[in-house]
């Protein structure tokens, strides 16, 4: 079976294709599949909500079960923002390191101490029939005080995982095994796995 993946984050893409893969999981995009989708809102408040919007979409417009990631960065002492901001936090057209600045900046202003932080990613997996599975994985870690690592994305430089390394600084490999998203996405592929061998009873 082939999947839409629901996603124009080519970063995020290649991190889902590299989870999926090798657990048998084949994926596509609307793009690649000939589909034109255009910009999907995401209304929802929560990364539950928003990941469900998306993989609904995608699948009433291409008619194939579709997977779709919400994810962000939770800061505790900025009250869990960015959240489900995280991609549009300070304006969409702002650069990764610009983004990454406001927020150590907003932290500071916070006056707290805390630098707890935490990764959240939602995954929705929609058939066209309107079943759904819904799975979600989470990362814990620490706001570091400036940039490290030159690897991964987003908020990968400033993310420090176990005190000592930034998601920027791990290989692949290392970043899947303790990411919310390679989280979720091997729970989504024990679900899948599970319906599938209960299917065929
Ligand atoms: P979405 O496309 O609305 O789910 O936006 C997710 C945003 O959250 C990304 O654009 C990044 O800003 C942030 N984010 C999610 N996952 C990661 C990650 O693994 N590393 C760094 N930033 C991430």
């Amino acid at each position: 079976m082939i999947y839409m993946l629901a996603s124009n984050n080519p970063k995020k893409l290649e991190e889902m294709k590299r989870i999926l893969l090798p657990l048998g999981i084949d994926v596509t995009t609307p793009k690649l599949a000939g589909f034109e989708v255009g910009e999907i809102e995401e209304t929802g408040e929560t990364f539950e909500e928003n990941a469900e919007i998306k993989a609904a979409a995608v699948c009433k417009i291409t008619g194939v079960p579709s997977i779709a990631d919400d994810s962000g960065l939770m800061v505790d002492a900025l009250n869990g923002r960015p959240g489900v901001y995280s991609a549009r936090y300070g304006g969409e057209e702002k650069t990764y390191e610009q983004k990454i600045n406001m927020l150590l900046l907003e932290m500071m202003n916070s006056g707290s101490q805390n630098r707890e932080a935490h990764f959240v990613c939602a995954i929705c997996c929609m058939y066209p029939d309107g079943h759904k599975i819904s799975v979600k994985g989470t990362s814990d870690g620490t706001i570091g005080y400036a940039p490290r690592g030159s690897g991964g994305f987003g908020y990968d430089p400033i993310f420090f995982t176990d005190g000592n390394k930034t998601f920027a600084e791990l290989s692949d490999t290392q970043k899947d095994a303790v990411s919310h998203r390679g989280r979720a996405l091997r729970l989504l592929v024990e679900k899948l796995r599970e319906e599938s061998q209960n299917r065929n009873k």
